[in-house]
């Protein structure tokens, strides 16, 4: 159903005292009553405050209390982190999670806030909580006979992957060890857990540097001349375990500790310090998450995947989150545990692979995936380990997804009744549709490439859109080339890490050699929309020589050309032509004619050409807001009739130039009213100023002195010279008569057509002549003419009685009624707040926001962006850029004047916008709070603004005020 606009805000008419936020607020507050408290208060009131120990730990079976504390699932999220709401909401519908508890955000903010201590009984009520673990899992930490061993992993509300610490293994020291050798006769796995706890221990709460772990890792795989870890035998994995407790000593100078109890306390502390690290403020930075949320700890009982036998790990998502199909998607590794899947160091199975290899779990997860579905009416992405045979859930949570499986998933879960079409639009985002109307590489290019053996690679298609750059291999690099140098770039990496992100964001696209499509670089891609292929096994990275060898023995080096299809996982080298997709994917289309059924604001075009028209059309804009006329007369054809039109010296060689051009501007306007046939088109008069039609002062100047110089040194035919001396010494003569200091100030606009009337009679003809030719051969045509940079009535009726007159004669020459609007743009302040005297003489408005920024500010659209702007907005004076997001406050104010009043003077006064703001989704928020009828904005934005549109109207996007 589509939803009702929100009620129009009042605002405050001219000589009218604003109200501050302030007074608003108190004004639509009820009075304070003292005598206004329910007796339940009153009641509470008289009774002796008891003093209650906040509570810092929840264990997995407590989540309906949890959401009795914190009101709400967001809330539980927010007080659980999302890990821990989610271990403890599968606990509740009886899936397989190991026993474990979540120490919640709100100690780690107190932890933080208090310099990095416990808050009062926190420890405490987690010792009491190992207890309950320990009873439920029937093992004890620190135990000889039944070792409990658990993880102790971050979880903040927003998932942020890999951006904080994690350790597993903990309660493992030499006597646990042994005697978990003893219990489970597997000596291999033991060392194996072992090495691990004490390598990110080590790492990850002692701040210890990872390079000798892994060296002397390496060192033992060359030994025993194997690829990975899972091939070293136990000897070896004992004497790893060995060696990296002597590291600790030499790096540290203390011994690794032995104490379970110690071993969980600390890392819990450096589990909430994490929160604080680079990468964590990094990748909050980027996506906006609040510094302010804290992270949870997870305390999970151990469970292995790397126990010998039918044991594994994998993660997965329940539907492939590349391109949106309904298939269970991902990777497992057999005899691991989850870090080797997600590391990409062991080349991992495709998870219907598991299916052969263990087909009761296989068939359990497919389950589980179905339920967890269900429940969250979401696609998910799950972590499970198998342990002998048994399925373990560890994680899940909802999955990130490429803008086409965002689209794809959303109307398939309307299909399978598990959510509205209502949500569907909300679930997708203005960014998604952007991806169908990005480049992609060009088909004939590609195949061109391939045959001449471009075709370097293929890899896992992770992230689709094309992407063309220069090859870099680290990080930094990327961020400079890009951001300083300009470039643009392919990040080329073996597998990427937290700490690539940055130059991750500052890359056109993304490939790596390793990784699945679970991998570090997958997930970041497709959260940012970056093209990305990984695990391109078959490509040799070299990060230290600054070089790629393909399988060919081809050497590609830093600053070389490659070309990346994140849709098919192909690398080319070189640079492939790109194309633009066409929006006809049909999960969009039905997307899109959901949110067109949802929203109330029209959705218009800018288009001067009937091509732009056509496209528009296509694109699903209901009529055109904008045809810039003079667009045309900058043809390389026209503007040399142009310039003599401007510069004639008598009214009837004026007459004489502009009649060359009515043909002209009629088939320009035939076409765009066949192009929209039955929809509405706004065609503009001439607005900027004539000397942007003349050549340039400067360049006049230049040449004269040139020619004078080259007549005395006689460099030429001085007859020649001089004949066009003269020419370029008469146009600088007519372009200094024109030179305005202000242009964009001065004569242009209406104050240009009511100084040359002619110019714009001739173009009221040319719309009149085309409407009435079109409407004879049947089509429908609805003209409306808008007059520029209006600032008074007056201006108004005395152009349009102009108009008016010649439109009249069109008219009765045709013998043919066509209806026909005028109207104007809003364009300066004062016509904002003169508007009900301006809708006397318009019928409709348009918010022209690009001059209406620049006139409100007081700020040149054409020179601030490239100056001072990007200062003030790096330095926070303004928080968005004006010229591309509504200044609600300033700008804003003056358009809901002007709807006020213009509606107020004309009830049916149609209302639009057709400055770039028209296309950005806050803005168009905005236009929708204040009650416009429509946003014009570029064919390429028109799909965006569909949607956003629809977001509008659902009350899903705030703004900013
Ligand atoms: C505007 O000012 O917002 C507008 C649409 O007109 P132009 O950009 O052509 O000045
Ligand atoms: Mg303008």
């Amino acid at each position: 159903m589509p939803a009702k606009p929100k009620t129009k805000t009042k605002v405050a008419l001219r000589r009218q005292p604003a109200k501050t936020p302030a007074r608003k607020h108190a004004a639509k507050m009820p009075a304070r009553n003292k005598d206004a408290r329910t007796p339940a208060r009153k009641h509470a009131a008289k009774m002796p405050a008891r003093k209650q120990e906040p509570k810092y730990v929840y264990a997995f079976e407590e989540v309906r209390l949890a959401e009795r504390v914190a009101g709400s699932w967001d809330g539980v999220r927010g007080l659980l982190g999302g890990k821990g709401a989610n271990l403890a909401e599968m606990t509740k519908l009886a899936l397989p999670v190991p026993p474990g508890f979540i120490v919640t955000t709100e100690a780690c903010k107190s932890f933080l806030a208090a310099g990095e201590k416990f808050p009062t009984g926190m420890w405490e009520q987690v010792l009491k909580a190992v207890k309950d673990l320990e009873r439920a899992a029937g093992k004890k930490f620190g135990d000889r006979a039944n070792p409990l061993l658990v993880s102790c992993r971050s979880g903040a509300k927003f998932s942020m992957p890999g951006m904080m610490d994690t350790v597993l293994n903990i309660g493992l020291n030499d006597t646990v060890a042994e005697s978990m050798v003893r219990l489970t006769g597997d000596e291999r796995f033991v060392y194996d857990a072992y090495r691990r706890l004490i390598q990110m221990y080590a790492t990850v709460v002692m701040d210890l540097p990872r390079e000798p772990f892994e060296k002397l890792l390496s060192d033992q795989r060359s030994r025993r001349g194997v690829w990975n870890d899972a091939e070293l035998p136990a000897e070896d994995l004992k004497a790893i375990t060995e060696g990296f407790k002597k590291i600790v000593q030499q790096e540290a100078h203390r011994p690794f500790p032995t104490d379970p109890v110690e071993q969980l306390k600390l890392a819990t502390m450096a589990v909430f310090r994490s929160w604080n690290g680079k990468r964590a403020r990094d990748y909050r930075a980027a996506t906006g998450i609040p510094h302010d949320l804290g992270t949870a700890v997870n305390v999970v009982a151990m469970v292995f995947g790397n126990l010998a036998g039918d044991s594994g790990t994998g993660v997965a998502t329940t539907r492939n989150v590349t391109v949106g199909e309904n298939e269970l998607e991902g990777d497992f590794l057999m005899n691991a545990q989850g870090e080797d899947v997600v590391a990409g160091t062991r080349k991992t199975l495709p998870i219907a692979d598991l299916g052969k290899e263990m087909p009761k779990a296989y068939k359990e997860l497919q389950r589980i995936a179905r339920t967890l579905e269900k429940h969250y009416r979401e696609v998910q992405d799950i972590e499970f380990t198998i342990e002998r045979g048994k399925l373990w859930m560890l994680q899940t949570r909802d999955a990130k997804r490429t803008a086409q499986a965002a689209i794809r998933i959303a109307v398939d879960l309307v299909k399978e009744k598990l959510i509205t079409k209502a949500d569907a639009v909300k679930r997708v985002a203005p960014d998604h549709i952007d991806y169908f109307l990005h480049p992609q590489l060009e088909a004939a290019a590609r195949a061109k490439a391939a045959e001449s053996g471009a075709l370097i690679a293929t890899g896992l298609n992770v992230s689709p859109g094309a992407a063309i750059g220069q090859i870099v291999f680290d990080a930094d690099t990327a961020e400079h080339w890009s951001k300083k140098l300009g470039k643009k770039v392919i990040l080329v990496r073996a597998e990427t890490r937290p700490d690539d992100v940055h130059g991750m964001l500052a890359a056109e696209g993304v490939l790596t050699s390793r990784g699945g499509r679970t991998s570090h670089a997958a997930l970041v891609a497709r959260q940012f929309g970056i093209p990305t292929v990984v695990g391109v096994m078959s490509l040799e990275v070299n990060a230290d020589r600054k070089q790629m060898r393909t399988q060919s023995g081809q050497v590609l080096k830093e600053g070389d050309y490659l070309s990346l299809d994140g849709g098919t996982g192909e690398v080319f080298a070189g640079e492939i032509d790109t194309v633009v997709p066409d929006v006809t994917d049909p999960y969009l289309v039905q997307l899109l004619s959901w949110a067109d059924s949802i929203r109330t604001l029209g959705v218009w075009a800018n288009a001067d050409y009937p091509r732009d028209a056509e496209r528009a059309r296509k694109f699903g804009a209901e009529g055109i807001g904008l045809c810039r006329t003079e667009h045309m007369f900058f043809e390389a054809d026209r503007l040399p009739i142009v310039q003599s039109m401007i510069l004639a010296r008598t009214p009837e060689e004026r007459a004489e130039h502009l009649a060359k051009l009515l043909p002209i501007q009629r088939a320009d306007f035939a076409g765009l009213f066949k192009a929209m046939d039955g929809l509405p088109v706004t065609i503009r008069l001439i607005d900027p100023p004539l000397h942007e039609f003349l050549p340039n002062h400067d360049q006049l100047m230049k040449a004269v002195v040139e020619l004078e110089t080259r007549i005395r040194l006689k460099d030429g035919s001085a007859e020649e010279l001089e004949r066009e001396l003269h020419g370029k010494r008469k146009m600088l003569e007519n372009v200094e008569a024109m030179r305005e200091q202000n242009p964009m100030l001065g004569l242009r606009g209406v104050r240009l057509g009511i100084h040359m009337p002619e110019l714009v009679r001739m173009q009221v003809r040319a719309i009149m002549e085309a409407a009435c030719a079109c409407a004879k051969q049947g089509g429908k045509v609805k003209p409306k003419i808008m007059i520029p940079l209006a600032a008074t009535s007056k201006e108004l009726q005395v152009q349009r009685e102009l108009l008016e007159e010649e439109i009249r004669q069109v008219l009765a020459e045709q013998k043919v009624k066509v209806a026909y609007q005028f109207g104007t743009m809003i364009e300066v302040p004062r016509a904002a707040i003169v508007a009900d005297q301006i809708a006397e003489y318009a019928e409709f408005f348009s918010f022209g926001t690009n001059d209406l920024t620049q006139m409100t500010f007081g700020v040149s659209r054409d020179d601030s962006e490239t100056g001072f702007l990007s200062e003030y907005l790096q330095k926070g004076i303004l928080e968005k850029n004006p010229f591309a997001t509504i200044d609600q406050q300033g700008v804003g104010y003056l358009i809901e004047v002007g709807v006020k009043l213009g509606r107020g003077r004309r009830k049916n006064l149609e209302i639009g916008i057709c400055g770039e703001h028209g296309g950005d989704p806050a803005s168009i928020a905005f236009c929708h709070r204040v009650g416009l009828d429509y946003v014009s904005c570029s064919p390429f934005r028109v799909p965006v603004a569909r949607l956003a549109a629809a977001h509008a109207a659902l009350g899903d996007v705030k703004d900013q005020r």
